[in-house]
């Protein structure tokens, strides 16, 4: 079965191109390389292109024969999002109507959307089940909510099959080190905790004042694989049932920024250095998923929960960055 995999040269699109092929899909990747790379497409064809070429897209679905997307390609800095939302809107938002109506002309209607915690906001309660009021408080979380709404839509008037995954800290690298998380800039927190240890820049610390037991920000990080996973699983119940569905995908532990400090440095035998700077605009203190309803109806199953084997994936994957520039 061949599926179409928009951001498939990116961080969660690599790996989830992994997983797909080994679980027997022909993953083909359509991307333009903006914040990808062509050399984490090792599983599958690439197809060079931009969500906002509408004829490519069906092109691309009629001539592989596509009969599902999983749909990454986006843009995800909060930050960003923020001091440039045309830039977000124009990409996740347009590009995901451009994908949704190249697929209604296509007649190719499953899709995997790659959703955020962020549609919900500032959480009124953890952990997020996924009835939480939908109240996004950045750009970025706007443009996914808006996405999520083009889908249901398309269910309800189209016939079309969605299953929405709304992730939580993504982390971590392939066990096997194909493929790993490489964002420029890197904005996220466990890379950067691994490169301060590793005699970068001392991790500046967003926050000691949060309402926590620390004051640093509480996150649910789950590994990379786990969330590619979840993906394979999503396609085999849109293959095998005609059920559509929305999932939080994440451990259900919180760590604050302080606990992955202590994990990297126990991880690495470094001491992180650190300095404490005002808290990050549009940081909730508290983010926690409730994944039971990913548990039970996809029959997800976490392989890599414990917060020491994600940083473990992400030190090694950074150890390699030295060795794999060279090649
Ligand atoms: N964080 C931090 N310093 C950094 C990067 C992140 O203190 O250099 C904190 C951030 O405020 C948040 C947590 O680490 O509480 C996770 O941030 P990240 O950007 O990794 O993911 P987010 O939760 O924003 O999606």
């Amino acid at each position: 079965m061949n599926i179409l995999v928009t951001g498939g040269a990116g961080y969660i699109g690599s790996h989830t191109c992994k997983a797909l092929a080994a679980a027997g899909f022909n993953p083909v990747v359509y991307d333009n390389i903006s914040r990808g790379y062509e050399r984490a497409i090792k599983w599958g064809k690439w197809v060079k292109g931009d969500l906002s070429d509408h004829a490519h897209l069906v092109r691309s679905l009629i001539d592989y024969k596509i009969e599902a997307v999983v749909h990454f390609a986006a843009y995800i800095v909060v930050g960003e999002s923020s001091s440039d939302p045309a830039a977000y809107y124009q990409n996740n938002v347009l590009g995901t109507l451009s994908l949704l109506s190249a697929m209604k002309q296509a007649q190719v209607k499953k899709i995997v959307f790659s959703s955020t915690a962020a549609v919900y906001g500032t959480p009124k309660s953890v952990p997020l089940t996924e009835d939480h009021p939908l109240e996004p408080i950045n750009p970025y979380g706007w443009s996914k909510f808006m996405s999520e709404k083009m889908i249901l839509d398309f269910q309800r008037s189209y016939g079309f099959q969605g299953m929405i995954l709304r992730y939580f800290n993504a982390s971590g690298a392939d066990p096997e080190l194909e493929v790993g998380e490489d964002h420029v800039p890197e904005t996220h927190l466990i890379p950067l905790v691994v490169r301060a240890a590793l005699g970068g820049k001392p991790l500046q610390i967003f926050g000691n004042d949060y309402p926590t037991n620390d004051g640093s920000c509480i996150r649910d990080y789950i590994h990379v694989s786990d969330l590619a996973q979840a993906h394979v699983l999503a396609l085999q119940k849109i293959n095998t049932s005609n059920q559509s569905g929305i999932y939080n995908l994440g451990n259900g532990s919180g760590y604050s920024v302080f606990e992955v400090i202590k994990v990297v440095e126990a991880v690495s035998g470094k001491k992180v250095p650190t300095t404490i700077v005002p808290r990050r605009v549009g940081d909730p203190a508290t983010l926690i998923a409730n994944s039971s309803l990913a548990k039970a109806e996809l029959g997800w199953c976490p392989k890599y929960a414990e917060l020491e084997t994600i940083v473990k994936g992400t030190y090694e994957w950074e150890l390699g960055r030295e060795f794999r520039s060279g090649l």
